[in-house]
């Protein structure tokens, strides 16, 4: 049993959904959406966001599991569609401890980079 507390408010993301906070929309169907991340960590750097709000990884459920395949799927769509296919990164962080921010869940594209092997992070 988790005694994570989401913080209070609308996540960024939410707010980027609510059309509060302007952002250009690279790619968004139904059920999620790409941005470039404002910080990028990659020269490529994408951020793949689902419309439903989902804390946390963690905080996902079997109802979600239609939604989360979804999301794969579209993640190789978008690095086939900026070219990126043949090596990329898919990160998603889960809770502070592991670097998390946006309390909101999201998947991290990030490519056109040299990775390093030991290091899984971004
Ligand atoms: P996390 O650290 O939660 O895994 O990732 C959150 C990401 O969202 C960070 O990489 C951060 O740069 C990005 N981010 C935060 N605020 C905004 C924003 O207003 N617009 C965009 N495009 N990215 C944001």
């Amino acid at each position: 049993m988790s005694d994570f507390v989401a913080p209070e408010g609308p996540s960024v993301f939410k707010r980027i959904i609510d059309g509060e906070i302007p952002s250009e929309v690279l790619f968004q169907d139904d059920l999620c959406f790409v941005i470039a991340d404002i910080n990028p960590s990659a020269p490529t750097h994408l951020l793949l966001i689902p419309k439903q709000e989902i804390p946390r990884l963690v905080d996902a459920s079997e109802e979600h599991k239609s939604l989360l395949g979804h999301m794969m799927l579209v993640a190789g769509d978008i690095a086939r569609k900026f070219g990126i296919q043949d090596a990329f990164r898919l990160v998603i962080n889960n809770g502070e401890g592991a670097g998390q921010t946006v309390f909101h869940l999201h998947m991290h594209i990030m490519g056109n980079k040299k990775f390093n092997e030991a290091d899984l992070g971004n």
